[in-house]
């Protein structure tokens, strides 16, 4: 046994206690390993399936400190978290992912000029720091654009589709004036996932490129595999590949792409990267022979991963606020498999479970 690899028994920490945690949460229970999930929030959806809790704030340092000496290695459920939590779980304990990829991923500026360094093409970009940035902004990406907020953006919040000089102006001060990305508009045809798991000993896989499908700015469908070129599935993978090598990453990665269709064919532009298993990724729970959840477990515990091979073609439909009322309808179809996350209160908008259709 490499030294590094954690034995059973072993406690992984996990910041966030929402439905990626209680997922990698049972994955490590299967695994004979225990998990400690952090977070402030009392009604975490992790806690009920983990041999303990912390509930304490992100800033907390003393909280932090005391359940980063009690995991041997600590990991996380959303890119947000703080830089300090970080600092302070990373001088007790391994974090895993790393660092880099949290400052990497946090920040859409930082994020683009990384991922372009790395050789990936990204939409023209350009920082907007107040009003008279605008004009050499447009110079960059051309209109229309869409503007965002450096840091916090998630499902279409903090961003607005800007067509003219005066919207993108008003757009600027709506978001708050300054710490701002500018972006080409991308005239993708598709929107597609790559989920990346790489281990601690460097070694990678790729699952097979998911096909995503948005209502509201929310994620509604992942279909896999995707209807794309096997030349543009290479592609996405190799990618992926090459940004966790990058990064040195240790975990599960989602690279989020879109499909661009010309006359010299199909191209892949990368959108953004996060740090952590994937909504995208959801179906590799019932239509692979690892998950993302377990691979990441493995993969951060030191272990080597598991096949991400596809079992059969899958697709993941995500239930969102009243679609998860239809839980007995959807479990009459015997080859429906759903997953809730046990979350008391159903509100629109918020995922509340999902189902894989395998073959
Ligand atoms: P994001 O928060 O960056 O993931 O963006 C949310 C969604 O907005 C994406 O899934 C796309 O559908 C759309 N979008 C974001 N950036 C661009 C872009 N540069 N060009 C076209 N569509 C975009």
């Amino acid at each position: 046994m490499a030294p590094e690899m954690l034995p059973p028994g072993s406690v992984i920490g996990m910041l966030g206690g929402g439905q990626l945690g209680r997922m990698m949460a049972l994955a490590a229970a299967r695994l004979g390993l225990s998990v400690h999930v952090y977070c402030p929030d009392p009604e975490s959806p992790a806690f009920e399936v983990s041999k303990a809790h912390t509930i304490a704030a992100y800033d907390d340092e003393t909280a932090l400190a005391a359940f980063a000496g009690r995991c041997d290695v600590v990991t996380y459920e959303f890119e947000n978290v703080p830089a300090c939590a970080a600092e302070v779980i990373a001088g007790k304990t391994l974090l895993r992912p790393g660092a880099l990829a949290l400052a990497t991923s946090q920040d859409r500026l930082v994020e683009k000029t990384f991922l372009r360094k790395a050789g990936a093409e990204v939409a023209a970009f350009a920082a907007i720091d107040g009003i008279d940035d605008v004009d050499a902004a447009i110079a960059v990406t051309g209109l229309p654009a869409i503007v965002k907020t450096r840091r916090f953006g998630y499902d279409g919040k903090g961003q607005r589709k800007v067509d003219s000089r005066e919207a993108l102006v008003a757009a600027v001060a709506e978001l708050g004036g300054g710490d701002l990305i500018l972006e080409a508009l991308v005239p993708f045809a598709m929107e597609v996932s790559a989920i990346v798991v790489r281990g601690a000993d460097g070694k990678s896989a790729v699952y097979d490129i998911g096909e995503n499908s948005h209502a509201n700015h929310i994620l509604k469908e992942t279909r896999v595999p995707a209807r794309v070129s096997p030349e543009t599935a290479d592609a996405a993978a190799t990618l992926g590949r090459r940004i966790a090598d990058a990064l040195d990453y240790v975990g599960v990665l989602g690279v989020e792409l879109f499909v661009v269709r010309d006359a010299r064919g199909e191209r892949l532009v990368v959108n953004e990267i996060a740090p952590r298993v994937h909504n995208s990724g959801h179906w590799t729970e019932d239509g692979a022979v690892t998950s993302q959840f377990e691979n990441h477990v493995r993969a951060i515990a030191g272990w080597s991963i598991g096949s991400v091979e596809t079992v059969a073609p899958t697709v993941m439909e995500n239930l969102i606020g009243a679609d998860a009322d239809a839980w007995a309808a959807i479990t009459a179809d015997p080859r429906a498999r759903l997953h809730l996350y046990g979350k008391a209160e159903s509100r629109p908008g918020r995922k509340m479970g999902h189902v894989n259709r395998v073959g």
